[in-house]
Order: C-alpha cells, then sequence, then structure tokens
C-alpha cells in the first residue's frame, strides 16, 4: 500500500503556497496518467499530492496581443481541437493527434508531458 496525502487547492495562490509549505515532500499532480504510473512502479513516492484540477483557468486556450496562451492543463484534445491552435500554430496541435488513446487524450494536460520524459511522450519540447 502507498501511502500520501492529497490537497487541492481552489486558487494558484494556495497551490504555490502548498509547495512552499511542503518543499520536496509534494509533487503536483494534473491529470495524473504519467504520475501515478510512476507512484505504482516505485520510482516516485511524494509524501502530499498537490492537485491542479480545481484551477479551471488553467485549462484556457486564449490570443493575447498576437501570442497564444496555452494554459497548463488543457487537455492533449483541448489543444488538438482548439481553433486558435489550428489558425495560428497547426504545427503544434499535429502531435496531438498522436494521442489515440481517448482516456489520456481527453484527461491528460499538455503540462504534464512537457515536464514529465515518459517513454509514451509523443510532444515535443516547449
Ligand atoms: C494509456 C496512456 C496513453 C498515453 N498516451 C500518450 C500519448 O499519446 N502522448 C503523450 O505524450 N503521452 C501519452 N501518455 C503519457 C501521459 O498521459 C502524458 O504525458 C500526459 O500529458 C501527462 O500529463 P498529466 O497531467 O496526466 O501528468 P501527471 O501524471 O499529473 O504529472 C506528470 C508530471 O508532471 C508534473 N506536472 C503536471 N502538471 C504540471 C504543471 N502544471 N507544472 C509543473 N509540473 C507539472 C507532475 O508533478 C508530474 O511530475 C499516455 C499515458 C497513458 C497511461
Amino acid at each position: 500500500m502507498i501511502g500520501f496525502d492529497y490537497r487541492a487547492p481552489d486558487s494558484l495562490d494556495a497551490v504555490t503556497a502548498a509547495l512552499d509549505e511542503l518543499g520536496d515532500d509534494a509533487r503536483l499532480i494534473a491529470g495524473g496518467t504519467a504520475l501515478v504510473i510512476l507512484m505504482k512502479q516505485r520510482l516516485v513516492q511524494p509524501a502530499v499530492l498537490v492537485s491542479l484540477r480545481r484551477l479551471t483557468a488553467l485549462r484556457e486556450i486564449a490570443l493575447e496581443n498576437g501570442n497564444l496562451r496555452i494554459g497548463a492543463t488543457a487537455s492533449h484534445r483541448q489543444i488538438e481541437n482548439n481553433p486558435l491552435v489550428q489558425e495560428h500554430l497547426p504545427v503544434l496541435g499535429r502531435p496531438f493527434v498522436a494521442s489515440r488513446h481517448h482516456g489520456s487524450a481527453t484527461r491528460a494536460p499538455s503540462a504534464g508531458t512537457w515536464s514529465t520524459p515518459t517513454p509514451t511522450r509523443t510532444h515535443p519540447q516547449p
């Protein structure tokens, strides 16, 4: 049995406060599709998981002053299907088409891909 605490703050300030408080004992979790596997394999053993799930603003994709801003928890499928990505940065959407595992593509945010060297990763590093 792997024991850990779980926190789900409802603001970015609360997330950063939790990370400051917990230091190396904490690990961010977004979709959990990579981290949970690493935990099951005991390659990563955080004492506390700090979830990003309640930070809905982090899922947004927007165009600001000509720059495309993709929230850290926007899912693979959301990026692939987003009209702004298709219009302004179509090359970015293409690798996400490779995410054909439906559950992972709809649940898994892009930041998890970019911050973990998982063997299943198909996306380019920013
Ligand atoms: C069946 C299956 C199919 C998959 N198919 C693909 C695929 O086709 N292409 C692909 O690229 N990957 C694939 N993956 C791997 C995985 O789903 C992706 O890498 C996914 O994007 C991970 O995101 P996550 O939010 O689930 O990460 P999590 O598991 O929540 O976190 C992974 C790591 O990223 C860190 N992290 C998460 N969010 C942030 C953040 N906002 N800021 C800083 N650190 C953060 C966490 O602390 C953790 O270390 C697959 C996995 C499975 C199980």
